[in-house]
C-alpha cells in the first residue's frame, strides 16, 4: 500500500509547472483541531485539502499544488474529480500513529482511510518527480479501493497511473528489475505479499516487486488499452480476478506468460 522511495530516488529531474498560490485558511478546521490539540494549518488547493503539523505554509502550499496535479492525474485514468486530502504530521512517528501501523520506517507516504498522510522526512528528500509519483500512487489507492485484489494488482495499478505522465523512461523507473532481466533472469511469477513484505531485508527485491507489478498493469494497458485496465480492475474488485482477467480470454497463467514476454522485450 505504500509507495516505497527506492524507485524514485534515481528519478530524474523534472520541472513541475508553477499555478497561483492557494491561500492558506486563517481558521482551523475542525480536521486540523481533531487531530492536532495544539493546532495545526490548512491550505486549500484548487480541489485538495493539506492539514499540515509545524510544516511551513510554503511546503504546504507546493503539497496543494502537487496534490491537485496529482488528482487530475487519477481522474483521468478513473474518472473524477478526484478531491485529495493529504496529511502532513510533523514526524515520522507522528505519521505512524496517524496510520495505526508500527512503523513507517523508509516510506514516503500511506493511504489511510480516504486520505494520503506524508511522512515529511522521507517526503521531504525526494526529487519533484518522485513526489508527484508517490501522490498519484498513494491517491489511486485512495480513490479506487485495494479491497479483494491481489497485491500486484493494486500496486501495480497505482504505479501505473503514478509514472503515466511521469515522463521517465521504462529503463529508469523500473532499473532495479532491468538489472535482472539483463543477466537474463526474468521473474517467474507475479509479485505476491512476500515479495512486498522483503522490506528493509532486501530492499532491491521490494523495488524489483513494485516494478513487476507496475510492469503487469503496464501491458495490460499496452496491449488492451488504458480503459480495459480500469474495468479489469473494478470487475476484480467485484468478482475476483480470476473472472475478470477470463474476460480478457486470459488466466492467470497466461497472464504470467505474456508479462514475462513483455518485461524482456521493455528491459532486455
Ligand atoms: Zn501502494
Amino acid at each position: 500500500m505504500s509507495r516505497r522511495t527506492a524507485v524514485v530516488a534515481i528519478a530524474v529531474l523534472a520541472v513541475v509547472p508553477a499555478s497561483a498560490p492557494t491561500p492558506e485558511s486563517p481558521i482551523l478546521p475542525s480536521q486540523a483541531r481533531h487531530l492536532w490539540p495544539d493546532g495545526g494549518v490548512v491550505v486549500r488547493g484548487a480541489r485538495s485539502v493539506v492539514v499540515g503539523h509545524h510544516a511551513a505554509p510554503g511546503e504546504l502550499r507546493d503539497l496543494a499544488r502537487r496534490a491537485d496535479a496529482a488528482g487530475r492525474r487519477v481522474a483521468e485514468v478513473l474518472g473524477g474529480p478526484v478531491r485529495p486530502l493529504i496529511v502532513v504530521p510533523g514526524t515520522a512517528a507522528e505519521a505512524a500513529a496517524l496510520a495505526r501501523v508500527g512503523s513507517v520506517d523508509g516510506l514516503a507516504a500511506v493511504a489511510d482511510r480516504g486520505r494520503v498522510i506524508v511522512v515529511p522526512e522521507v517526503f521531504a528528500r525526494l526529487n519533484s518527480t518522485g513526489k508527484d509519483v508517490v501522490l498519484a500512487h498513494e491517491l489511486t489507492h485512495v480513490t479506487a479501493g485495494t479491497d479483494g485484489l491481489p497485491i500486484w494488482l493494486y500496486e501495480g495499478f497505482a504505479d501505473y497511473v503514478g509514472y503515466r505522465d511521469s515522463g521517465l523512461p521504462v529503463r529508469i523507473a523500473a532499473a532495479e528489475l532491468a538489472v535482472e532481466v539483463r543477466a537474463g533472469r526474468i521473474p517467474g511469477e507475479l509479485p505476491g505479499p512476500a515479495a512486498f513484505a522483503a522490506d528493509g531485508r532486501d530492499p532491491l527485491r521490494l523495488a524489483r516487486a513494485y516494478q513487476e507489478a507496475w510492469l503487469a498493469c503496464r501491458f495490460i494497458a499496452d496491449r488492451f488499452g488504458e480503459g480495459t485496465l480500469v474495468r479489469l480492475y473494478r470487475e476484480a474488485r467485484a468478482n475476483g480476478v480470476d473472472q475478470a482477467l477470463a474476460a480478457l480470454g486470459l488466466s492467470a497463467a497466461t497472464l504470467t506468460a505474456r508479462w514475462r514476454d513483455y518485461v524482456r522485450d521493455q528491459l532486455a
